[in-house]
C-alpha cells in the first residue's frame, strides 16, 4: 500500500494498492482503499488546502503531476 498526500499542506488523499515500479501517473478507482479528496465535477482536490490534484476519468483519476507526494513501497509484479 502506498499513502498519498498532498504536496502542498502534507494532508493524506488516497490509500492505494500500487502495483509495480514507476511514478504515479493515475490512480485506478478500484484500487483506492480510502479516500480523504473532495470533487468538484471531474476535479479532484485536496479537502484541507483546496490544492487541485488531478481529474477522474471512466476507471481512474488522472493525477497532476507535483500535487502529490508518494510514500510506502507498491506491490512488485
Ligand atoms: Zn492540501
Amino acid at each position: 500500500m502506498i499513502t498519498v498526500s498532498c504536496s502542498s499542506c502534507g494532508s493524506k488523499l488516497f490509500r492505494y494498492q500500487k502495483i509495480g515500479k514507476g511514478r504515479l501517473l493515475h490512480c485506478w478507482k478500484n484500487r483506492i482503499s480510502s479516500d480523504h479528496t473532495t470533487r468538484r465535477g471531474d476535479d479532484v482536490y485536496c479537502l484541507t488546502c483546496g490544492q487541485h490534484i488531478g481529474v477522474v476519468e471512466a476507471e481512474w483519476a488522472n493525477m497532476h503531476g507535483g500535487s502529490f507526494i508518494v510514500k510506502g513501497s507498491a506491490l512488485k509484479k
